[in-house]
């Protein structure tokens, strides 16, 4: 691996910096779990805010409506941009400091991701891949060496990152996958194939999953380097939508992986997975809210430059009420999202939506600490926000008429790039069974 570059770096921790010295003391000061850097405190509201804004300049730069309409069309990821969100500091949003990552936690990358999905969704859904699925796991679950070897590369992104769990026939029963890790001297040798890998056709790092112990259904993480021999990507998939961001097939015939590039324990790989799968769906939440902005961006100024009847069609109470229904649907999203993630920061996730957190206790009392992030919890966000994008985005596209239909505005690419998020990271009906079964256990005594 190339060495890691300083710049990136440095303008990566000048944005926190900004934010510290431009708003405010620091409010918190514990780490809130150990699913944060050393020495985490949560973002204060300013410091988001500030984020909002430099992403959002960004997107304004960056990624234009041209950048994502040639994004849609040619079905190919600029990969240019990979840069350019490294240098920006985007990419290691919840990383430790020391590897060049912001250290803002949950809620920083919740906003990140949402205004990158505004201006465009593959882009987004890419972004999510590398910086939460490869990054975040790599911190999660990596060790000192480890974190050392990749991340700083992958947070300026010299390196793109992607993660393989699932086949062809494993998808929602993805523990069922066929993939194999043997014993080697000095390694592991892995044989199989991954199906639908975002970011699969450009990755230098892919973190796979494989069994290793077959007839116990057990699996463990790997790091591996797609430089490998042995590795290949067998095709990349033209898709309905997300096109831009690439998605592939990758097969793994005997790939060589060396005994310290195991991510986590041997045989732990279903607890690295599950984990990694709870946070994974609490940031793509935020891809949906990037998407049903993203309508709201086209048709609030159609509705009032479009006019038929002798008045623009935002005044007709029937198109009023289709946008009352959008703007609810947004917000009643994004306050989960936020409000989840705001919690994973603060250490309170396993109090999430229980009385002690909704009425908050006198300023003398001590909270409730338990950081556990709950299942159920990250279900719900990213199966309300994605049920609620697709929703939306259709709704976009019926106010805007015949144009809604036309290629030449936005709308339709986003009802497109809307549905993935009811199918990636578990599909709605695997989020629903999901709550249903925490919901179960609570009554298992009765
Ligand atoms: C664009 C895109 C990007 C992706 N990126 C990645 C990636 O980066 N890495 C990765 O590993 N994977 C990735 N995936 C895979 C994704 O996670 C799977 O597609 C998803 O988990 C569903 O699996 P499946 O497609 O095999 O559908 P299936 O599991 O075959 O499901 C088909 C239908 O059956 C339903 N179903 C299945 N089981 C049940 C059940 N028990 N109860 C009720 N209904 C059920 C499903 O909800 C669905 O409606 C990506 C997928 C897409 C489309």
């Amino acid at each position: 691996m190339a060495t890691s570059t300083l710049v990136p770096r440095l303008l990566a921790r000048s944005i926190r910096q900004t934010c510290r010295q431009t708003y405010l003391p620091r409010t918190a000061t514990r780490a809130a779990s150990s699913i944060h850097p050393k020495g985490f405190t949560p973002p204060t509201n300013d410091e988001l805010f500030e984020l909002r804004e430099q992403v959002s300049d960004f997107t304004r730069r960056e990624i234009p409506p041209s950048v994502a309409h040639a994004t849609d069309l040619n079905n190919d990821f600029p990969t240019p941009m990979w840069g350019k969100l490294g240098s920006a500091g985007f990419l290691g949003v919840t990383a430790d400091e020391e590897y060049g990552g912001l250290g803002m936690g949950y809620q920083a990358h919740c906003v990140v991701m949402e205004e990158l999905s505004r201006a465009s969704g593959s882009i987004g859904l890419s972004y999510a891949a590398h910086s939460q699925l490869c990054v975040n796991q790599l911190m999660l679950h990596g060790t000192p060496e480890q974190k050392a070897a990749f991340l700083p590369e992958l947070i300026s992104g010299e390196l793109v990152g992607a993660l393989a769990m699932t086949e062809a026939q494993a998808g929602s029963d993805v523990l069922s996958m066929r993939t194999k890790a043997t014993k080697v001297k000095g390694g592991w040798e892995l044989s199989g194939a991954k199906l639908w890998i975002t970011n699969g056709p450009d990755a230098h790092l892919v973190i796979v999953y494989a069994k290793t112990d077959p007839g116990a259904r057990k699996i463990t993480a790997f790091i591996v380097d797609t430089s490998a021999p042995g590795f290949s990507v067998t095709r990349k998939l033209d898709k309905l939508g997300m096109r831009g961001s690439n998605t592939g097939e990758l097969a793994f015939d005997s790939v060589f992986v060396p005994d310290d590039r195991v991510l986590g324990e041997i045989n732990g790989g279903t607890k690295v997975l599950m984990k990694g799968l709870d946070l994974e769906r609490l940031v793509l939440s935020a891809g949906p809210l990037g998407l049903m902005r993203g309508a709201f961006d086209v048709a609030l100024p159609y509705v009032h430059s479009r006019t038929q009847f002798g008045d623009p069609i935002g005044h007709f109470q029937l198109v009023q009420g289709k946008l009352a229904d959008m703007y609810t649907a947004y917000q009643r999203s994004a306050a989960l999202t936020y409000a989840l993630a705001a919690a994973v920061d603060t250490g309170s996730a396993a109090h999430f939506a229980r009385p002690e957190s909704l009425f908050p206790p006198p300023a003398d009392v001590t909270p409730a600490h338990d950081a556990r992030v709950r299942s159920q919890d990250c279900a719900a966000a990213i199966l309300g926000a994605a049920e609620s994008a697709t929703r939306v985005a259709m709704d976009a596209v019926q106010l805007l008429g015949g144009m809604g239909y036309s290629s030449e505005m936005a709308v339709g690419r986003i009802m497109r790039d809307a549905k993935l998020y009811e199918i990636g990271a578990g599909t709605s009906e695997v989020r629903r069974v999901i709550i249903g079964r925490a919901l179960n256990r609570l009554y298992v005594d009765v």
